[in-house]
């Protein structure tokens, strides 16, 4: 699959198409049994934000495009 949107990379300089770093789920699942469940979060956290690869470099995209980090949504009590 090839994406047609172009990412700005900062270490290009230049825009740059990109792909999408896949999640080991093995390893996750690995690590969460692992840690008796505590890494759980971290694999929802991989899985619901993959990272965006420059094409070019391979460096991440998302720190230089996403200025501002996504808050945490305050649980209901
Ligand atoms: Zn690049």
């Amino acid at each position: 699959m090839a994406n047609s949107d172009l990412v700005h990379c900062s270490h290009c300089a230049r825009d740059v198409e990109y792909h999408y770093d896949p999640v080991n789920h093995g390893k996750h699942f690995l690590l969460s049994v692992c840690s008796l469940g505590l890494w759980l979060p971290i694999w929802l956290f991989a899985a619901l934000s993959p990272s965006k690869l420059c094409n070019q470099c391979g460096n991440p995209l998302w720190s230089t495009e996403v200025a501002e980090m996504p808050r945490q949504p305050r649980r209901p009590s």
